[in-house]
């Protein structure tokens, strides 16, 4: 196993969101790394520091235009002759019939909706959370050994809501999309399968019409609960990719075993297609007493879930996403990592 992360994911430190009605402090803060980065130190594993493969992976997905903006959004907001706050934020979203004339503008082009502050050192953190993530696809592009078969990328900010031109739900860059599509330059076949207890909407429009990226996700439902627009059962692709997006909205207040059901479903669905690859959207925020949880997966219920995709012998990435139970991301993902290296002892036997 291989796990990857950067320092300078910590830069990243939003001060304030809006969402349902209201201002609200972040969940979403430096210290999530602080408490991930202390699981495999506890298991006495490495973590490989990423190293930079580039802005053409990230270009191969995103506008060049929403990429320009992450990047210099920040220092073109406080040139403003007037105080607006020190984050770019917007509460107007007009991504069509607007060229993007003044930095409050492009914030509404841009950003759709008020989960996605940018901040002065934002994008240094949005680049290496994408950079993380592509360690780990690059491996399997250079791979001739089977060597690294599972890899965990510790990311922060996450990516499975950002879209190909907007940020939202506290993701900028869509790490999923971008490490699927780089992988498509040598594997025929990659499904993402997304646990987090939000739907990755973002994943789902970037490949809506494609059949070569299956995207399946087990997540809250959506009705009166983020992404609140999209993540129903019956958005099952359009054209090329109709049937190759799949979703399992669970209703809220599901038990552990119930939410296995689910995940059961979305890796038979994965089986079916048969990838040469396997993406995970990992998300911490499924576990019990998660502020976001509409579910209760227990701490131990990590170590099945990756025993789950340990048994489905491909080579697996994992995206380490939401989870805003701070004081247990350590304990959790200890679990989760332990339901792989319990599995690989028995292999080599
Ligand atoms: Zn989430």
């Amino acid at each position: 196993m291989k796990i990857y992360s950067h320092e300078n994911q910590m830069l990243h430190h939003p001060q304030s969101y809006f969402s349902r009605g209201k201002m609200r402090e972040p969940q979403e803060k430096p210290e999530r790394l602080t408490e991930l980065l202390k699981a495999p130190e506890a298991l006495d594993l490495k973590v490989t520091t990423a190293k930079d493969i580039g802005i053409a992976p990230i270009l191969a997905v995103h506008d060049l235009g929403y990429v320009d903006f992450l990047k210099n959004a920040y220092s073109e907001w406080i040139a403003v002759d007037e105080d607006m706050g020190k984050e770019v934020q917007t509460t107007i979203y007009m991504p069509h019939s607007n060229d993007g004339l003044g930095i409050l503008a492009k914030a509404a082009k841009y950003q759709a909706d008020g989960s996605a502050p940018i901040g002065e050192h934002s994008w240094t953190s949005i680049y290496w959370s994408a950079q993380t993530a592509l360690n780990a696809a690059d491996v399997l592009l250079n791979d001739d050994g089977g060597q690294n078969n599972i890899q965990v990328c510790l990311t922060r900010p996450a990516g499975h809501h950002a879209r190909k031109n907007a940020a939202g739900g506290f993701c900028y860059l869509n790490n999923a999309a971008i490490i699927a599509q780089h992988l498509r330059q040598k594997f025929q076949k990659i499904a993402i399968i997304d646990t987090d207890m939000h739907h990755g909407q973002g994943i789902q429009e970037i490949f809506y019409d494609r059949n070569d990226v299956l995207y399946t996700s087990v997540h809250g439902s959506p009705i009166n609960f983020y992404p609140v627009v999209a993540g129903h059962e019956h958005e099952r692709g359009e054209g090329d990719g109709y049937g190759y997006n799949v979703n399992f909205p669970m209703p809220h207040g599901v038990d552990e075993s119930e939410f296995f059901q689910f995940v059961d479903k979305a890796i038979e669905t994965v089986k079916l297609f048969n990838p040469d690859v396997i993406v995970h959207v990992l998300g911490f925020d499924v576990y019990k007493d998660d502020p976001q949880a509409k579910c209760a997966v227990s701490t131990q219920g990590f170590k099945t879930l990756a025993q789950k995709l340990k048994a489905l012998d491909k080579p697996v990435i994992v995206l380490v996403e939401g989870g805003y139970c701070i004081e247990k991301l350590n304990e959790n993902l200890q679990a989760f990592i332990s339901g792989f290296t319990a599995e690989k002892i028995i292999n080599n036997k």
